[in-house]
């Protein structure tokens, strides 16, 4: 057994690309071959307290009995059915599930397969758009800096472009407009030059532009800020007052993560565009989807070429819509706002000790959310091993260590990861 464990875990690390990995010089990995609740099992039979939801994404924690059952269910049914031409009922349920709980002006569904392709859907429907009304021209799109959209072409045009890593292909892209990020946190007096550069870009370039994109209320993988919801209200209000679009990425914030349903709820407001996925099918199947307004999806539909262009072949997979209904379902049955308001209470406490360490440039808790910014970016050779040692299941980039748990997780198995990440830091803080 124990060969044979070897011999998977050596292939791996010999064949697999691993996300942001080199193929010469692998970074450690964890064989992982069972997850029950918040629970990690690893080959060697370690359990890990899982931090990060699997990005975002496995809200209810692993291998939860509701889910499991409606993605068997849906399997004896079909796993599998072509979306040109045909139609299922897992599809309609999850779009008028989408449709109840998103703004009531999001009417219209694009079901995909990636968050990144959500996007790459959202920004083509925006071009699409303008074009279809006779204004070419308004096909480049305005984002602020410290973004992070996905990793395909059209997503990596409006990621960070320094923090996006992307500049290798950056003479590739579409040039589109950055402003600078807003330095208002959550709780700031609102500060009017906070937008100033937005406002003057969109001044400058409005007949040009044809969205405006940025992740309301969480900047997340582009540097896990928050920001103040008045910035998001002035820029849907710059967008209306000079006709541009609105797109929001909730492919991270969606389903409760910041402590409202959709981040745009703490501003208010709704975007002309909506980008979902991670949480969406509660971490077990990849789908995404793009909601629109009834003024967007009228409005490129009125003329040539008269359809939207866009259509993957596991469009609506019926397996997993099934099982995002019952993750939503779950999620709404359940009372996630007081789990994620004892998670942010947790959080706070558990990792405010942290602030006293020499390493850390900062701690931020939101909803669910735990950030603790160190001065210099982690040497992951070292740290990794250090977290699954203790137990826990983190995973930093750069800067910032940070965690993002199941809502499902007790408030004891949480005081031990906000524990542990202490000690970690500590540890590694007076080694490095
Ligand atoms: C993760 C993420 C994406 C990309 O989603 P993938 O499923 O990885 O393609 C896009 N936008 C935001 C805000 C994200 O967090």
């Amino acid at each position: 057994m124990t060969d044979k464990i070897e011999n998977w875990i050596d292939f791996d690390r010999y064949h697999l690309w691993h996300p942001y990995t080199s193929m010469t010089d692998p970074q450690p990995v964890f064989p992982v071959v069972a997850a029950e609740g918040v629970r990690l099992k690893l080959a060697d039979g370690r359990e890990l307290i899982d931090g990060m939801s699997s990005w975002w994404s496995a809200i209810h924690g692993y291998n939860h009995p509701c889910l499991n059952t409606a993605a068997n269910q849906q399997l004896e049914k079909m796993a599998h059915v072509m979306f040109g031409g045909l139609t299922h009922p897992m599809a309609a349920k999850l779009g008028k599930l989408l449709v109840e709980l998103t703004p009531e002006p999001l009417q219209h569904v694009f079901f995909c397969d990636s968050g990144s392709v959500s996007v790459e859907v959202a920004i083509k429907m925006a071009i699409q758009y303008w074009y279809v009304l006779g204004k070419p021209e308004k096909s480049r799109l305005l984002t602020i800096r410290n973004g992070y959209h996905g990793d395909t072409f059209g997503a990596m045009a409006v990621c960070d472009p320094v923090t996006g890593m992307h500049h290798i292909f950056s003479h590739l892209l579409p040039q589109h407009l950055f402003a600078a990020a807003p330095t208002c946190r959550t709780d700031d007096e609102w500060r009017d030059e906070d937008i100033a550069d937005l406002r003057a870009l969109v001044e400058q370039h409005h007949g040009e532009i044809a969205a405006v994109i940025l992740e309301p209320i969480v900047q997340g993988a582009g540097g896990m800020r928050f920001y103040a919801p008045e910035y998001l209200r002035q820029v849907r209000q710059l967008c209306d007052q000079y006709d541009l679009l609105l797109i929001a990425d909730e492919i991270a914030t969606g389903f409760g993560r910041t402590g409202k349903l959709f981040a745009c709820e703490h501003a208010g407001i709704f975007p002309d565009i909506l980008c979902l996925g991670k949480a969406l099918t509660g971490g077990y199947m990849t789908l995404a989807a793009t909601l629109a307004t009834s003024k967007i999806a009228a409005g490129l539909s009125s003329g040539d070429p008269g359809v939207f262009m866009h259509g993957p072949t596991f469009m609506a997979n019926p397996l997993a819509c099934a099982v995002a209904c019952a993750s939503i379902e779950l999620l709404l049955e359940g009372d996630w706002q007081q789990r994620v308001k004892q998670i942010e209470a947790g959080l706070e406490a558990g990792l405010a000790p942290c602030r006293q360490l020499d390493s850390v440039a900062e701690v931020r808790v939101l909803g669910a959310i735990g950030v603790v910014e160190m001065l210099e970016p982690v040497d992951m050779h070292t740290i990794q091993p250090m977290f699954v040692e203790q137990g826990i299941w983190v995973r930093p980039f750069g800067k910032l260590v940070y965690v993002m748990p199941p809502f499902v997780m007790s408030p004891a198995d949480l005081d031990i990861l906000t524990a542990r990440i202490h000690a970690v830091l500590k540890q590694y803080s007076s080694s490095s």
